[in-house]
């Protein structure tokens, strides 16, 4: 459920796995051309780690809007606005009765501010909309998360720099993909 307490434990152990694995995130880059997803994801989380600690009072809706902010003003990048816009759309949304799908539609809503992106582009909607199926389905579960980063392994990147490179790019994990597999794996964790 959503909750003042399960979604602060979300977000603080999303940040702790950007943290462990920022340098992997950088590797998945790599290929891609310039091998900062890890390092531009973590500026983000620790500018949230500290507005978390100030902001004891805040509600479910500042809780995002933070986060939003944070990604938005230190990440930087194609990943900055995604995951920036991704939780401007949750915090703006968010009313009393909203539960969890509700919120991730709305944070979908924001990634789709960028142009349509459909599945099989090789970005990190193929993990966001297949977690929503599975949890419409009563299914979630690490391994699944962990299915849906992998697969991103087999398309074509159609979207931002990877798109330049994409014949390059078979067989590898898409880094934006990977940082959103953490995300739910934190979600499911924190018993959002
Ligand atoms: P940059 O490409 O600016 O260096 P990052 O490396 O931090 O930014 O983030 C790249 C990730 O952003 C990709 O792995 C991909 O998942 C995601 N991405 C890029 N463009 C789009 C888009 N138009 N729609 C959805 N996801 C995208
Ligand atoms: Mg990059
Ligand atoms: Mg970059």
């Amino acid at each position: 459920m959503l909750t003042v307490e399960t979604v602060r434990s979300w977000l603080s152990l999303f940040i702790e796995k950007l943290e462990k694995n920022e340098k992997y995130l950088n590797t998945l880059d790599e290929p891609i051309g310039d091998g900062d997803h890890g390092a531009n994801m973590l500026r983000g989380a620790k500018d949230l780690r500290g507005k978390l600690a100030e902001g004891l009072q805040a509600g479910l809706s500042e809780l995002f809007k933070m986060a939003g902010m944070s990604f938005i003003q230190k990440t930087g990048g194609a990943a900055g606005l995604l995951y920036g816009q991704v939780f401007l759309h949750m915090s703006e949304a968010f009313q009393e009765d909203t539960n969890l799908l509700d919120s991730l539609a709305s944070g979908l809503e924001g990634i789709q501010t960028f142009g349509p992106t459909e599945l099989k582009e090789k970005t990190l909607v193929d993990v966001w909309i297949p977690v929503m199926e599975d949890i419409r389905n009563k299914r979630l579960t690490l391994d699944r998360i962990n299915e849906h980063v992998i697969s991103t392994k087999d398309f074509q990147a159609k979207k931002g720099r990877a798109a330049f490179v994409s014949k390059q790019l078979n067989g590898h994990i898409d880094p934006g993909a990977a940082s959103c597999g953490y995300f739910f794996e934190a979600m499911l964790e924190a018993g959002v």
